[in-house]
């Protein structure tokens, strides 16, 4: 099906599944997407100049600096085909990021459309997170939740390895929840002002919260989609 081009925002707390759904939304809508969050642990892991700099800042879950951000987004932004959409995932994360964003798109003549707003409870965040694990090894990463039995069992016979993402640990995830709160959340006003910002109940099932996603943006109903 012929999809308008989306140039779209994904907002949540952490845990409310934002890599899971921009995964879907990348492949549904044909955009490029970029996380910020796996690019930086993908920068740590390989011990990139980068990585280095920033590797203390995740482990304590805080923010990674501004300039650093912004830098790295103009590059990834200037090199997308016109004839794709994209979808931002993790980033802006401060207002500051906001505005830099705002000048980069102008810059480009490629004006925001969307801005996805993933709710969900603390409660419900501390459990999934808490609980999160990826299996690693032999074929594509995948995000377990340790109540999952069948999907522990699946990782293992694939020879993958359960891991816990050090931000994942309890004292980081309070701390995570809370710079959300503080620095990010706000700016979901700045957008909701320009009539372009879907508020979605992230609860439930991935498949359900994405036909949430695909009815707010398209404005028509879709059922859950064959994950
Ligand atoms: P995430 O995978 O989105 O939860 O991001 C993991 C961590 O990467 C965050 O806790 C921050 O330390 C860092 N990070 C990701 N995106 C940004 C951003 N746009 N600005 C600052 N720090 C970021």
């Amino acid at each position: 099906m012929e999809h308008p081009i989306y140039h779209a925002l994904l907002f949540g707390p952490p845990g409310a599944g934002k890599s899971t759904q921009a995964e879907y939304l990348m492949q549904h809508w044909n955009l490029a997407a970029i996380s910020t969050g796996k690019l930086l642990r993908e920068q740590i892991a390989a011990g990139t100049p980068i990585g280095l700099r920033v590797r203390e800042v995740l482990a304590r879950g805080e923010l990674v600096d501004d300039a650093l951000m912004i830098e790295i987004l103009r590059a990834w932004l200037a090199a997308i085909s016109p004839d794709n959409g994209f979808l931002l995932d993790g980033f802006p994360r401060t207002i500051p990021q906001a505005q830099a964003l705002d000048e980069i798109l102008a810059e480009l003549h490629r004006p925001l459309s969307a801005v996805i707003d993933l709710r969900l409870s603390v409660s419900e965040a501390v459990h999934r997170l808490g609980g999160r694990r990826i299996c690693y090894g032999n074929g594509p990463d995948e995000i377990i939740h340790i109540n999952d039995e069948a999907a522990i069992a699946r990782c293992l016979e694939r020879g993958g390895l359960l891991v816990q993402r050090p931000d994942d640990l309890p004292n980081v995830i309070v701390k995570r929840l809370a710079v959300y709160e503080a620095e990010t959340e706000p700016l979901i006003n700045y957008y909701r002002a320009r009539g372009i910002a879907h508020r979605v109940d992230a609860s439930g099932e991935r498949a359900q919260v994405a036909a949430r996603i695909l009815s707010a943006v398209e404005g028509i109903d879709h059922p859950p989609p064959v994950w």
